[in-house]
């Protein structure tokens, strides 16, 4: 690593850095009111009348995971306003950037992995088996829409379920990767979690060097290389060329769009918006704040995200849908 007083930064550091500047903006992208909201009453009758329609794809995000415990990001208390968000430019060049990522998972990721899908979950899957939908895209990684029995849901931004080797391709499950990671590091997370140690409500942690210099970090089962990364799609990393195929498929064979708990801040989710507006398609958001696409949308829908999908699944099952 190149000390304070290099005059010239490396090209590695110069590309780190423009992808951090360029995450920071990302999250920046929190944007203020640009439209009215529909009226309640009025975005209710829609979002019910276009499920009835069927074939609806849903996009969610962040939102929708919140009553699980999972914190928005962006939120003014999200973590990656409190540290600087990871770069993949960062964690594929920087063995130091991947130690101490795992060092911090491996303490503080409990929270995650305790998390447990809540009842908007269950109500979109519950739509899905009802022959509603035409898909089901996420931007969450958190696994909480499979685990409330929904199906063939593609995950826009990777999985946290799966670690996978930057070098050779393998991939690991989460599990039994996390046995390796006990067993490498015997005592260390009792070791860190004394009085002083800040878990915050995400699960992360802020350990102190020391520990994070004796942390053992693990090797890839099949080349042996330490670029192992989880299966989640980082800031300065692009969605997966599959990923998007799907996405692509199931967009073109659904007759409109409905996005819940996200403000689409993301390219990667606006774009539905945009695809969607392209094709002349119906367009609903229904979202706690303000968002991107909210000058582009039919009906926007500015309420809790639960006791809505409440209501709009109470007005469903009443008409027999
Ligand atoms: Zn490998």
């Amino acid at each position: 690593m190149p000390s304070r007083s290099d005059p010239q930064p490396r090209f590695e550091d110069t590309r780190i850095s423009a992808a951090h500047r360029a995450a920071l903006r990302s999250l920046d992208r929190v944007v203020g009111e640009t439209a009215a909201p529909t009226p309640p009453g009025e975005a209710l009758a829609s979002t019910v009348d276009q499920l009835s329609s069927g074939e609806v794809l849903v996009l969610t995000g962040a939102g929708i995971s919140t009553d699980s415990g999972i914190p928005d990001y962006r939120g003014d208390h999200g973590s990656l306003r409190r540290s600087r968000p990871m770069t993949f430019q960062e964690f594929a060049a920087s063995p130091e950037a991947r130690k101490r990522y795992w060092a911090r998972g491996f303490v503080g990721a409990t929270r995650m992995r305790q998390a447990e899908p809540n009842l908007s979950h269950r109500i979109v899957a519950s739509w899905q088996q009802r022959g509603l939908l035409a898909g089901i895209v996420t931007q969450n990684v958190d696994g909480l829409h499979s685990a409330a029995g929904a199906t063939d849901v593609v995950a826009l931004h990777g999985d946290m379920s799966w670690v996978d080797c930057l070098a050779c391709g393998h991939r690991e499950a989460r599990t039994d990767f996390e046995v390796r990671l006990e067993a490498a590091n015997p005592g260390f997370r009792e070791s860190v979690m004394s009085e002083h140690l800040v878990v915050n409500a995400d699960g992360d942690v802020n350990l102190d060097q020391a520990d994070v210099d004796r942390f053992v970090i693990l090797h890839c089962l099949n080349c042996g290389s330490d670029r192992l990364k989880p299966s989640v799609v980082y800031f300065g990393e692009n969605v997966a060329a599959e990923t998007r195929e799907r996405t692509r498929d199931l967009a073109s064979h659904s007759r409109s769009l409905l996005v819940l708990g996200s403000s689409l801040a993301v390219m990667s989710g606006y774009r539905f918006v945009l695809d969607a507006e392209k094709a002349g398609k119906r367009t609903t958001v229904i979202n706690g704040g303000p968002g991107r696409a909210d000058t582009k949308v039919g009906v926007l829908w500015r309420t809790p995200l639960t006791p809505a999908l409440e209501e709009v699944d109470a007005a469903l099952r009443r008409a027999g849908v």
